[in-house]
């Protein structure tokens, strides 16, 4: 069956029943390239675990970004107990410890953030080693739960998803 498709350019009717169907021609009066129909643009495997890595790449750089906030409202909160303008009541834990106890969430916070941060990024750079990077910074978003209650809940969804996207083995095909 003939192919008559007009060309952009020039507007010349041309004849393109022997051209390959979804690939490009060219006119046979100007040159200019036209698309031969028939075939959709070719589906790529790679597209669906591609676009997954990436959103995991993206919420970990979230969640890095996240656990360093925390660890600003823990600085915050350790400078307002050592200088005795956090609120405390009778019955709280001495305010020496509070303050201490702000100082270790703090350093984990920035630690974790900045580790979360780094793998996410590498993770969308899809650099060698990414994928283990990613694991690590997955089960550190699910840790996070445990040191700071409040990023931790959030970053635990996050850590969670990137343990089970990164075990997928057409992840593993895409990211070293
Ligand atoms: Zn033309």
């Amino acid at each position: 069956m003939p192919h008559r498709v007009r060309c952009d350019s020039c507007g010349t009717e041309n004849d393109l029943s022997a051209a390959v169907p979804g690939q490009a021609a060219t006119c046979q009066n100007c040159g200019a390239a036209i698309q031969v129909p028939g075939a959709g643009p070719v589906p790529s495997n790679q597209a669906g675990p591609l676009g997954t890595v990436k959103a995991v790449a993206i919420l970990n750089i979230v969640a890095g970004g996240l656990g360093l906030l925390w660890g600003l409202l823990m600085l915050i909160e350790a400078v307002a107990g050592a200088t005795g303008m956090l609120p405390h009541e009778r019955g709280d834990p001495p305010l020496a410890l509070m303050v201490l106890i702000c100082l270790v969430m703090l350093a984990l916070a920035v630690a974790g953030g900045i580790f979360v941060l780094f793998a996410g990024v590498k993770l969308l750079q899809r650099k060698p080693g990414a994928r283990k990077l990613a694991f690590a910074a997955g089960i550190v978003n699910c840790a996070g739960v445990i040191w700071a209650c409040c990023a931790g809940v959030l970053t635990l969804p996050v850590g969670i998803f990137t343990l089970i996207v990164l075990s997928r083995e057409d992840v593993k095909r895409l990211v070293e």
